[in-house]
């Protein structure tokens, strides 16, 4: 069976095709870059639909195959921006309908977890998810991913990215606080805030902001933003993996980019003797793969969906779905 899945939830389009046995055959991103400031939802869902046909033809063409060869079509249907994902959900539903192929929604966040699962073979990982609109630590119990740690407010990439706007680096702005953090030398106190096993950035985001307007090293700023907010990601995945007794870490998502925040993740995990993974930056990215594997592995335990119920969910929560396949 052939899977074409569609990802567009916020900045990224991408198709992605893949076979039962896990072969990835294609998979394309086309990814918007606002002119100034964050992803403004209705130009982002513009460029997805602008890029769609592109990215269907550029996927067919890599993947060696006609648009009859498609099986199953399925899409991300949330959680992400309104605009974006209604326009990827037209897409996936034009495209079933004149296939005349099954369609089936999947959640982005848990479309991350397998394709890390596939590409890393991490069997049963507590998952530090982190990117420009996620944080979660999530692990598998009892028929369902669950969420045992989560932002309260911002995600970590949004604060480093608004952090870096604000400070007038471009966007975006993880790589730039990075490269930065790097030089920095001096820590500088910052607004740890785990409140049980969630956390906040918001403080945090704000309070390096204003150590910048005193005229503090920039440089130091960002190592310091960087040791706090990752310290604090560490040690809610810590207590995760303590508890539910896995032997597996996985970091996903895009700032799972980040050198330090690997380290940092890898020595906890030696420290209880779990592996660790972090799958190719291609794979921790949003893209369509990840999607059409989630889909297929749906569809194949049983999963099906009426096109009247392909409709798209904001905050569809990762805990919110029985997984028929584990
Ligand atoms: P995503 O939302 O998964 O596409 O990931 C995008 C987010 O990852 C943005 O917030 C980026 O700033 C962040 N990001 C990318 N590279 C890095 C990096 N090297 N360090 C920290 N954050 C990063
Ligand atoms: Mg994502």
């Amino acid at each position: 069976m052939i899977c074409l899945g569609i990802e567009g939830t916020a900045h990224t389009f991408g198709i992605g095709i893949v076979d039962s046995r896990g072969n990835i055959l294609a998979n394309v991103t086309k990814t918007y870059l606002p002119k100034q400031g964050g992803i403004h939802p209705r130009e982002a869902a513009q460029f997805h639909a602008a890029n769609a046909k592109t990215a269907l033809v550029e996927a067919l063409k890599s993947a060696k195959l006609k648009a009859r060869d498609i099986d199953l079509v399925a899409f991300s249907a949330g959680p992400g921006l309104g605009p974006c994902l209604r326009t990827a959900a037209t897409a996936a539903r034009a495209l079933a309908c004149w296939l005349d192929v099954p369609i089936i929604s999947v959640n982005h966040c848990i479309a991350h977890i397998e394709i890390g699962r596939l590409i890393e073979g991490a069997k049963d990982p507590v998952t530090l998810y982190v990117s420009g609109g996620n944080t979660q630590v999530i692990a598998f119990d009892a028929g369902r991913y669950r969420v045992f740690g989560e932002t309260l407010d911002i995600p970590i990439g949004n604060c480093l990215d608004v952090f870096a706007r604000e400070v007038g680096l471009p966007h975006p702005g993880g790589p730039q606080v990075e490269r930065l953090a790097r030089e920095g030398e001096n820590y500088i106190p910052l607004p740890y805030v785990v409140k049980g096993m969630d956390l906040s950035f918001s403080g945090l985001m704000t309070e390096a902001v204003r150590k910048y307007k005193d005229g503090a090293d920039l440089r130091d700023i960002c190592f310091s933003l960087q040791e706090t907010a990752f310290a604090a990601l560490v040690e809610v995945t810590e207590r995760a993996l303590a508890h539910t007794e896995k032997r597996e870490v996985m970091l996903t998502g895009g700032v799972a980019a980040n050198q330090r925040l690997r380290e940092m993740m890898r020595l906890m995990a030696e420290e209880h003797g779990a592996r660790f993974y972090v799958p190719p930056r291609e794979f921790c990215q949003d893209c369509g793969a990840n999607i059409a594997w989630t889909g297929l592995l749906a569809y194949t335990h049983g999963a099906r969906q009426r096109l009247e119920e392909t409709v798209v969910r904001q905050r569809w929560r990762t805990d919110e779905v029985d997984i028929l396949w584990r």
